[in-house]
């Protein structure tokens, strides 16, 4: 946690939100606030709290948290090259960046394909049958897979944009595939007793 203070704070209308940088659910009163000057009026349209927690300030305005809540929650054991495009995929959700987050799903898919062993320059569609069929993926998951392998195509043939649904979904699966193949079995070796 950050020590030290801001300065030329206002006490700005309570406002409860969940902290785009601690992940922590806060109230806040402290923050700055943007008067817009309209033909005849003016009124408020933007804000910026600090969080009480981790201190670090988050912008609003009528639509929109910047940064905003990441898509996903953090997974242990993971290779670092794997940990950081994951984080840097979550990070890109908190932005609104649905479409880069999605494309970088593919390539993570991929990375996690290599790390166990698929060879190297197949295509997309080969690495994600590549986890199913080695039985990387939970039983029953072949519906998500093929979600996959579809929202892979879209993504990269036609340039359509995604949304934080379609996001969601898919980095949902990618979570959920990373504990499968990297949290819980590092749990079990931390827990079994050595043999020797
Ligand atoms: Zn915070």
């Amino acid at each position: 946690m950050k020590r030290g203070e801001w300065n030329n704070i206002s006490k700005l209308e309570p406002r409860n939100f969940v902290c785009g940088h601690c992940g922590r659910e806060v109230g806040s009163v402290e923050g700055w606030f943007f008067t817009q000057r309209f033909p005849g009026s003016s009124r408020v349209t933007a804000w910026i709290y600090i969080c009480p927690i981790c201190k670090n300030p988050t912008f609003f305005d009528e639509r929109s948290q910047i940064p905003g809540v990441a898509v996903g929650r953090a997974v242990e054991n993971l290779p670092k090259e794997i940990s950081d495009l994951y984080e840097e995929i979550r990070k890109a959700t908190s932005q609104e960046a649905y479409t880069a987050a999605v494309l970088s799903c593919r390539k993570l898919l991929m990375h996690i394909a290599v790390e166990k062993g698929a060879e190297k320059n197949l295509n997309f569609i080969d690495y994600v049958d590549y986890l199913a069929k080695n039985h990387y993926a939970p039983p029953n998951s072949e519906p998500w897979i093929d979600r996959i392998r579809q929202m892979g195509n879209e993504a990269n043939h036609e340039i359509k944009i995604m949304s934080r649904n379609d996001a969601l979904e898919i980095i949902n699966f990618l979570e959920m595939l990373l504990k499968f193949i990297y949290e819980f079995p590092g749990k079990v070796n931390l827990n079994s007793p050595s043999v020797e």
